[in-house]
């Protein structure tokens, strides 16, 4: 349910579902396609949860370059079919300028991720296009910052954007990210772009991803995108982060509730 009061909100289409409209959103999927019948089992958890898309990446943005960055275009392949077979429209990463055509013309929604929110050639190039952009907010990206790196899509005449506050990082170590609610309130004064939240990234630990699920629900974000895994200790990116399948459904039913109160 809507939030009563809140400021206009321009919605953005994800597939047959949108962002910022009367209903709040939960994107949900693994940090990476791994292998078709990974990918399918999660993506089949996903729409029994009622969850309204499915995220995965086939392209990963690594710390080190000796870790797994995903699939590449086969992966993107594997993404379409659990489009296919779920129905659910699909959200996924780009990181490089050199992908963004067989990118769009693979998902709903097109992810810019928070080590990409000031590569102003690949804002500049996905602004041409007219597939919805899920922009994240950088690591150490003021919501000022945030808000100009939309303009570089909008400016293109993409104005199908929704921002992401994913956590940046602050003195603090004893978890992940800090997850800048906060910011969320002021992005909801600023734009009329809809605002979700990753409690994953920030919460590095899966314990702590319902509760910041339901804070981000609470202060009137517009949806959240949050990692989930059918086997979470087999995961080959972010397992420690990742919400078993079966937890989905009692988040799902916990957002209606947190939502319902805010
Ligand atoms: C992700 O969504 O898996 C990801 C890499 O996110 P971020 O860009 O916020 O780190
Ligand atoms: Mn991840």
């Amino acid at each position: 349910a809507r939030l009563a009061g809140r400021p206009a909100v321009t919605p953005v289409p994800l597939g047959s579902a949108e962002i910022g409209g009367p209903s709040f959103t939960v994107i949900a999927g693994p940090c990476s396609v791994e292998n078709r019948s990974q990918l399918l089992t999660i993506a089949s958890a996903v729409r029994a949860s009622g969850a309204d898309a499915l995220r995965a990446g086939a392209f990963k943005p690594r710390t080190s370059p000796y870790s797994f960055h995903g699939l590449g275009v086969p992966g993107l392949r594997l993404i379409a079919e659990a489009r296919e077979l779920t129905g659910l429209p699909v959200v996924t990463e780009v990181v490089d300028v050199r992908d963004l055509d067989v990118v769009a013309e693979s998902v709903d929604m097109i992810q810019i991720g928070a080590r990409n929110m000031q590569n102003y050639t690949l804002l500049r190039e996905a602004g041409r296009t007219r597939v919805p952009v899920l922009l994240k907010r950088g690591l150490a990206a003021t919501v000022d910052e945030l808000l100009l790196a939309s303009e570089y899509l909008l400016d293109g005449g993409n104005t199908q954007v929704v921002l992401c506050e994913r956590g940046i990082r602050t003195f603090e170590t004893s978890y992940r990210f800090t997850l800048d609610l906060a910011a969320v309130t002021v992005l909801k004064e600023r734009t009329h772009l809809p605002v979700i939240v990753d409690p994953s990234h920030a919460a590095g630990a899966r314990g702590r991803v319902v509760p910041l699920a339901l804070a981000a629900a609470a202060v009137g974000a517009d949806g959240i995108i949050v990692e989930s895994h059918h086997d979470p200790a087999s995961a080959l990116c972010d397992g420690a982060q990742a919400l078993p399948v079966e937890e989905l459904p009692d988040l799902m039913r916990r957002l209606e509730h947190a939502c319902a109160a805010a």
